[in-house]
């Protein structure tokens, strides 16, 4: 039974309340985890509130160290992580390693930052005066974080909010306290009481306290658009950054390498069951290419091998939980009595035991259908087909959102046009469009979100600058 983690001691939810986390490869229960609720979010606020002082006025390059520590831990903890992350989400094992290079990455890289958390001298209007800018904390972070990148997405936030000498409550998502209840046990012996704190429980609960709690000054929120929207609205004074949903495209002029976007769009719609952010979810074809690119992608999905993640030869893992199942089926048979095609998947597959869907894509979809304009965040493929770069650049950005985007194309005019016109705050050329590389900023526009993670971008998110004058 897993506890919460408050002050440095793990300890029962005030409530008595617990949950299971089940394993969505065969809906097994893995363990019961302790139900927090807004006295635990108080409890939590108050022992991160109380460590901040000394863990703020620390000094810079000794909180790096201490990451330096935590970064060890975790390398030396990969597998049996990577383990916990595949029976918990779902993911394959090699997604699940994936994941954790990808925090490993970030907190090398930020290791090597606090060394230069700069500001900057400025010369001063006064005579006899000094003036430079320097960079501090803002108080109590609260991190909320959704469970398709258990590990990754909590060290994302984690590691530069500690970095800047933030304390921190986390509320993981309640399908992956697990992981997240291991990744605070990795840093036990490392961080002194009160500075990671974790609750787990509902979203709701727990969330509408962070919320508004007067003594949570930062709030870093990835999620569904809907909750982060609601975040946005109820924090009028807080620091906010909302890392959100998306719609993404990939557009495939003539020029393009079709069998390697064949490959990438495999890869990026059905990579942990096309439940990413970054999921190609809407494919452009020129028509010159279409009927060749859609039958060899066709073929490729048909033989995606679904399974547990646990075992190697496993191409595509469960989705999440039962209900999302219904869910992703709900958007394809409406599709379907809209008018759109099934050209392969569709549905459940009998007998497999956990939360499965079949890889699924569908052409004659028009711009304006609920599948074509939201996230359905399961296996689900759009195929359009446009005549011009013109018309395939007006289809990419003609949705709500704007996390990533890719272009194929041998072209240079057309792969410059590309980045310039695609509304994302990424854009990919000749790769799916989920690119992440740590020293480098990464988030959306639009319903995408607001700000960014990763490189000095993620650091100016956990930390503002203050203005010094020394008169002398
Ligand atoms: P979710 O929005 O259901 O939950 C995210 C977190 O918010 C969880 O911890 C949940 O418990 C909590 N929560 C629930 N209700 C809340 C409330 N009322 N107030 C505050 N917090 C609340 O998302 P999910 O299903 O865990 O994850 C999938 C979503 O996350 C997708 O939309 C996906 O696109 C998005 N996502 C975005 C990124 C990104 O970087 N842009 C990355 C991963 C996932």
């Amino acid at each position: 039974m897993q506890k919460l983690y408050i002050d440095g001691k793990w300890t029962d939810a005030s409530s008595g309340e617990t949950f299971d986390s089940l394993n969505p490869a065969d809906g097994t229960t893995i363990d019961t985890v302790h139900a927090g609720d807004a006295e635990d979010v108080d409890r939590a606020v108050a022992a991160a509130r109380g460590a901040y002082y000394d863990w703020t006025t620390s000094n810079v390059t000794e909180r790096a160290e201490l990451l330096r520590r935590y970064l060890y831990r975790l390398r030396e903890e990969k597998k049996d992580l990577a383990e916990l992350v595949t029976r918990e989400v779902g993911k394959t094992l090699s997604e699940s390693e994936a994941e954790i290079e990808d925090a490993l990455n970030l907190t090398d890289y930020l290791v090597g930052e606090g060394k230069r958390y700069f500001g900057y001298v400025a010369p001063s209007a006064q005579k006899n005066r000094i003036a430079y800018t320097q960079r501090c904390a803002y108080g109590v972070a609260a991190l909320l974080t959704p469970w398709n990148f258990p590990v990754s997405i909590i060290v994302w936030k984690a590691a530069p909010a500690l970095l800047c000498g933030n304390t921190i409550v986390m509320k993981p998502s309640s399908n992956s306290p697990l992981t997240a209840g291991a990744l605070v046990s990795m840093g036990e012996d490392i961080f002194p009481p009160g500075v990671i704190n974790l609750v787990t429980g509902s979203g709701r609960t727990i969330g509408d306290r962070i919320i508004a709690h007067e003594s949570v000054d930062v709030i870093s929120f990835t999620g569904s658009t809907g909750i982060g929207k609601k975040i946005r609205s109820a924090t009028a004074l807080k620091e906010v950054g909302l890392e959100l949903g998306g719609k993404n495209p990939a557009l495939i002029m003539p020029s393009a390498d079709i069998e390697k976007a064949v490959k990438d769009t495999i890869i990026g719609a059905f990579g942990v069951a096309g439940q990413r952010c970054t999921s190609t979810s809407r494919v452009i074809v020129h028509e010159e290419i279409f009927e060749e690119f859609k039958s060899l992608l066709c073929e490729d999905a048909a033989a995606l091998k679904l399974g547990n993640g646990m075992d190697p030869e496993t191409g595509m893992g469960p989705l999440i939980s039962e209900e999302q199942v219904k869910i992703v089926d709900g958007y394809v048979k409406e599709a379907i009595e809209d008018g759109a095609r099934l050209l392969c998947g569709g549905e459940a597959p009998d007998g497999m035991g956990g939360y499965y869907y079949a890889p699924t894509i569908l052409d004659h979809i028009r711009t304006d259908m609920r599948i074509a304009q939201e996230e359905v965040f399961g296996p689900v493929l759009c195929l359009f087909s446009c005549s011009s770069f013109e018309e395939g650049i007006g289809i990419a950005n003609d949705v709500p959102y704007g996390l990533t985007a890719a272009v194929y194309t041998a072209d240079l005019a057309e792969a410059f046009r590309g980045t310039n016109e695609l509304a994302s705050g990424i854009v990919v050329v000749n790769n799916p469009p989920g690119s992440v590389e740590a020293h480098l900023p990464f988030g959306g526009v639009k319903e995408s979100g607001i700000g960014r993670q990763g490189g000095i971008e993620g650091i100016n998110e956990f930390s503002r600058t203050k203005t010094v004058y020394i008169d002398y």
